[in-house]
């Protein structure tokens, strides 16, 4: 394959997406700029004047008569107000954006949105110490609740409420492929359906793994994601289907935009000053150990990067197998509340940057609807065994401000356990 001379990343205030396209020479880049009137020495931070935004749209407008994807980018386009403003950073030699970099320039694009009146100011009349103010305090919220570990690990994170179709592959280009879980190639197996990175019953409509066969998709489809399901049934509300009724034990409730209650057998509610605890008695069972495999398994399907999968192939073996019993003892899992709900699942995944065998490599955080789950992938070759979470997590004095509750995946029955949701009160 050959890789494009230049690609570009736009981060909109609403959505962020790469453009590049194999066959994108210098001469199509310089007036590719010289039509949205940019030189290629420019600022990236840019207004979507009116005219700006017109080229914008009939140029990808253009390329969706060839390729289908473009339709969300010209969709996300359409939505952008007038006037905002945008960044756009121009890459060499087919690189990818530094995915670290994602989060602080969205962080950076909310903070001029947050200026007064923003939408009647011209790029030379911004007040960069106001947003740069706005920006520093982003910046402290992003070390301390995004990125707490940016120290000792690479962070990069997904969300799956985007417009723009994400596909994740670590062979791009190559000829047989291989999948990533049973390690079968392409003579021996097939590619058809599309594999969601992040269970579609999460509410994932975008972001798909190219390397998983179709095998594998059905294989997982009828075993560990039911665990995952049964397990989130209450978080989902907030992520799928907004008119779903769901049903627990004791408890029905209704979720069109607010959740609500509509009927109440026990005595499940508790009032508090800001919110109503529900507790929740879910009629499906899951078993903790196919939990921890699919959430693992989620995880799996977001890494991009060859080397790291190498690293991972006993996970791999491990979370494509059928078998219960492990031959080492499991990280216990962390479960923490927040009173927003989260309407899109966002994973946060953190990939330790140094040799430190005592550190798990990767670390995950994945948040829906009110919960966040924190688990680190096991059986890494390039981590010692018998490693805690709990205690690092501590050690790091990070999420102090959150209750996590430990729990141990070693269970191979199926349980049911209760689960909390807190309804705001309307003020
Ligand atoms: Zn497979």
């Amino acid at each position: 394959m050959n890789l494009p001379i230049f690609s570009f990343h736009f981060f909109f205030s609403e959505c962020s997406f790469t453009y590049e396209e194999e066959e994108l020479s210098l001469a199509d880049v310089c007036s590719f700029f010289e039509k949205i009137g940019l030189n290629l020495g420019s600022d990236p931070l840019q207004k979507l004047t009116s005219g700006y935004k017109q080229f914008l749209l009939e140029h990808f407008s253009e390329l969706t008569k060839h390729n289908p994807e473009f339709h969300g980018v010209v969709h996300s386009i359409k939505n952008e107000p007038e006037n905002s403003f945008f960044m756009v950073f121009h890459l060499g030699n087919g690189q990818p954006f530094p995915q670290e970099q994602f989060d602080k320039i969205d962080l950076y694009v909310d903070a001029i949105h947050r200026v007064e009146n923003i939408e009647k100011l011209e790029l030379n009349e911004l007040p960069m110490d106001e947003i740069n103010k706005l920006y520093q305090m982003y910046i402290e919220y992003y070390k301390n609740h995004l990125n707490p570990f940016e120290e000792l690990y690479a962070y990069t994170s997904i969300k799956s409420n985007s417009k723009v179709m994400t596909k994740i592959s670590s062979q791009e280009g190559t000829e047989v492929k291989l999948c990533r879980f049973c390690f079968k190639d392409s003579t021996k197996i097939t590619f058809k359906k599309k594999a969601h990175a992040i269970s579609r019953g999460l509410g994932n409509i975008s972001i798909f793994c190219l390397d998983e066969c179709d095998e594998c998709n059905e294989h997982f489809g009828t075993t560990i994601e039911n665990d995952l399901m049964a397990f989130l049934s209450v978080q989902r509300m907030s992520v799928v289907n907004k008119a779903l009724e769901v049903p627990y034990e004791n408890l029905k409730l209704k979720n069109d935009g607010n959740i609500t209650v509509i009927e109440n057998i026990s005595e499940s509610i508790v009032e508090h000053e800001d919110f109503a605890e529900l507790t929740l008695e879910p009629k499906e069972k899951f078993i903790p150990k196919n939990l921890y495999k699919a959430l693992c398994k989620v995880a799996l399907s977001i890494i991009s990067e060859q080397a790291d999968l190498d690293s991972l192939q006993d996970t791999i073996k491990w979370v494509r197998s059928t078998e219960l019993t492990s031959h080492d003892s499991l990280m216990n899992i962390g479960l923490f509340h927040e009173l927003n709900a989260e309407l899109h699942v966002k994973i946060h995944m953190w990939t330790r940057k140094g040799e430190d065998k005592n550190l798990p490599f990767k670390i995950i955080r994945l948040e829906i609807g009110q919960t966040s789950i924190l688990y680190a992938l096991p059986f890494a070759s390039n981590q010692n065994s018998g490693l805690d979470l709990e205690s690092l997590i501590n050690k790091l004095k990070i999420f102090k401000d959150k209750e996590i509750a430990w729990k141990s995946v070693e269970d191979v029955h199926p349980i049911k356990i209760k689960t909390t949701l807190r309804i705001p009160r309307k003020t």
